[in-house]
């Protein structure tokens, strides 16, 4: 019969084992990211991810998209990408910078309109905005034109002159019937792109801020739209103190190394449990901001499959941490 004496050292191993503090929560996650919808990301940044097995978020700007311009990516190629398992997120209809617009749908309306001289069609008003992105007659767009003569012989359209902050519009219908004029607001920046992008046939739910910039009321209204919201900030996101609607993200640009970025990853998510997400443009060609080579990424994407570190879309690592943060 086994002496009590040797089941000691056993039940003082397992006393001390209740002692310990409970395991960390699942280790740390990273995010790729590629804002504005370049070609280069399908080129490039695709075949290089794809072949080893990890996805990425594509923030897509939703009028580049339909625009035929080919520095940006097609719907058709963006589908290919979610149909792969990649995240297609918002990143505005135009790209506007948030303090360059007026802030909301309430803000629109341009009112004080004064025709340009006598019997002229042309109405004009002071336009107080830095930037026009898009003008609504009656919820019709209105062509830009780029020369004042070009607007004064195209009904249905627009010039406006930044420099001097005049706007002069050529309406296409009756001024004399009910009639409104919209100017696009940053509220329509989130809430159209969401409804061209679903148009198209994408499932939209997260929105990356263009140029990483955000104000208190752009983060307001941008709950309204979206449950994920992704910008700048160059700081790691933790459980406890995380808000989907401001998601931090880390800026790789073209003189960014890969040991930065894994000595980054290490740091902040291997041993702090915390989510990183990386903040790309294009890939390899030049195009679009600070574009990164294609033999870096394919590097950073080696060692991030040899870590064993998750890698997920922005969805995905803010319902993760989301729910970490309420789980404590
Ligand atoms: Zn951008």
């Amino acid at each position: 019969m086994p002496s009590l004496s040797r089941f000691i050292p056993a039940l003082a191993l397992l006393f001390l084992f209740a002692l310990l503090p409970a395991p960390a929560p699942a280790a740390g996650m990273v995010s790729l990211t590629f804002d504005d919808g370049l070609a280069s990301v399908w080129r490039e940044a695709y075949p290089v991810l794809k072949s080893r097995g990890l996805t990425a978020t594509v923030a897509v700007i939703s009028r580049k998209l339909t625009s035929d311009d080919p520095d940006y990516m097609t719907p058709t190629e963006v589908h290919a990408l979610a149909g792969a398992g990649w995240e297609v997120a918002s990143h505005g209809l135009t790209h506007r910078h948030p303090t360059d617009l007026p802030p909301r749908l309430a803000d629109e309306v341009l009112t004080g309109l004064a025709p340009a001289e006598a019997r002229s069609p042309v109405l004009q008003v002071h336009y107080p905005w830095p930037a026009l992105s898009l003008l609504l007659e009656n919820g019709r767009e209105l062509k830009a034109e780029a020369t004042y003569q070009d607007m004064e012989r195209t009904p249905g359209s627009y010039f406006f002159d930044a420099t001097i902050q005049e706007l002069s519009v050529h309406p296409a219908g009756d001024v004399s019937r009910p009639f409104e004029l919209r100017a696009g607001s940053y509220e329509r920046e989130m809430r159209q792109s969401k409804e061209e992008l679903s148009a198209l046939g994408f499932t939209v739910s997260a929105y990356v801020r263009p140029y990483n910039h955000w104000t208190p009321e752009s983060m307001d209204v941008s709950r309204t739209y979206y449950q994920t919201v992704a910008t700048g900030g160059e700081r790691p996101n933790r459980a406890g103190d995380f808000t989907p609607l401001d998601v931090a993200r880390y800026n790789v640009l073209s003189g960014t190394q890969v040991a930065d970025v894994v000595a980054l990853i290490r740091r902040k998510a291997k041993k702090n449990n915390a989510w990183v997400v990386l903040c790309l443009h294009g890939v390899e060609e030049r195009l679009g901001w600070e574009p990164w080579p294609a033999a870096r990424l394919a590097e950073l994407a080696d060692w991030l499959v040899k870590s064993g570190l998750p890698v997920v879309t922005l969805s995905q690592g803010a319902a993760r941490l989301a729910a970490e943060s309420g789980a404590r």
